[in-house]
């Protein structure tokens, strides 16, 4: 009798996609030593969200950049998901490309929305409208991630559907706040931009405002102090060369945190890693069901565990109280922490923000006239 293989029995493309997402997760988790596959949680509809962690330094604390990618929150936007299994397939057997970076990925964050070929997940939600105060259970998974993984950086994958007004291949960043963490994500967006120069694919930087919708996830995520960034391509492109501009941009972001571009971005990376270290309680398996390499025998889990906590307290009651951001709860502690402004600013980042004033005025006046436009299109995203 002929077996068939779980994307050959799934009903809907969306199936046969989460059932591929999940076979490359659980084969880049046995093919490379660093990877771990993790269960975070479970969507509306019941199925299992996961992500899986690159890390050099397993269960040690890491010294390099922490960085989210996440895609798939919207179900019927699967560009991104199949540019992901891509990067995947390729650390997997390539991890220097990582650099020194620990990575963790959430390639479907709406498994149901998937399934179903829908935008929103199985309880009618949009969820990259729901980041403000997370109520559906996918985005309190991921932000359950965020508490324990602590990511400098966050990036966002959607695509532009064909009901879209606007499909202008773009990255979104913030266009004011955190000084840090807005030169930060202009380096990453300058870096993807000069990459898609030389692939001929047009690639825009766009801004948002404070006014802008904050529930949007990146938006969300930058408010709290993380380095927040959105992407969208166009399907007026064709396939390869959109899932190529999507793994460039994925690998700016490594490369611009892992060897800045700018000694001065290289000054701010460096103090965004000794203000947060990596979380006391991760990697451990805190985060939820996990499904590969951390089942080991009870006791050493046990141990690991204890030793963990132990050091955690000693750290936490020798470190001074305004430079604690091992909490339980990430927003209002990291912010402060991520953030670099007024008084706490330092010269470099204050010649930073000259810096990118100067070269916002010079978009705005020049190269992108529709750069005011797009960050209203773009809050409907
Ligand atoms: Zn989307």
């Amino acid at each position: 009798m002929l077996a068939l293989s779980p994307a050959a029995k799934a009903a809907s493309p969306g199936e046969a996609l989460l059932a591929e997402v999940n076979l490359v997760l659980s084969q880049t988790a046995a093919q490379s030593d660093s990877a771990r596959l993790d269960t975070i949680g479970t969507s509306f509809g019941g199925r299992h969200i996961k992500a899986v962690t690159f890390s050099r330094e397993q269960r040690k604390p890491s010294t390099g950049v922490r960085v989210l990618i996440m895609c798939g929150q919207h179900g019927n936007e699967t560009a991104p998901i199949r540019a992901v299994l891509e990067c995947l397939r390729s650390w997997s057997v390539s991890e220097h490309k990582l650099g020194d970076a620990e990575v963790v990925v959430v390639p479907v964050v709406n498994p149901d929305g998937l399934v179903s070929g829908r935008r929103l997940n199985a309880a009618n939600a949009d969820l990259n409208r729901d980041w403000a105060s997370p109520k559906q259970p996918e985005t309190t998974a991921v932000m359950s991630l965020v508490d324990k993984f602590r990511p400098h950086v966050a990036i966002d994958l959607h695509e532009w559907t064909d009901s879209d007004s606007c499909r202008q291949n773009c990255i979104e960043i913030a266009g004011s706040g955190n000084t840090a963490n807005v030169a930060l994500a202009d380096a990453i967006a300058e870096r993807a931009l000069r990459r898609a120069k030389s692939h001929r694919f047009p690639l825009a930087k766009v801004f948002y405002s404070p006014a802008s919708d904050s529930r949007l996830a990146h938006r969300k995520l930058t408010a709290d102090g993380v380095c927040g960034l959105l992407v969208e391509t166009s399907p007026r492109h064709c396939d390869s060369d959109r899932r190529q501009a999507y793994e460039y941009i994925i690998q700016s972001v490594i490369d611009e945190t892992s060897q800045p571009s700018d000694p001065q971005v290289a000054a701010v990376v460096s103090r965004l890693v000794a203000q947060c270290p990596k979380a006391s309680q991760w990697p451990p398996n805190a985060v939820g069901q996990n499904v590969n390499k951390l089942s080991d025998s009870g006791s050493r889990a046990c141990w690991t565990m204890l030793t963990a906590f132990a050091i955690w307290v000693v750290g936490f009651a020798s470190v001074p109280k305004r430079n604690r951001c091992a909490g339980v709860k990430l927003p209002g502690r990291m912010s402060k922490l991520h953030t670099a402004t007024g008084a706490d600013a330092e010269p470099s980042e204050v010649s930073i923000a000259t810096k990118l004033a100067a070269i916002r005025s010079r978009s705005r006046s020049a190269s992108d006239p529709h750069i005011n436009d797009l960050a209203l299109v773009l809050s409907d995203r």
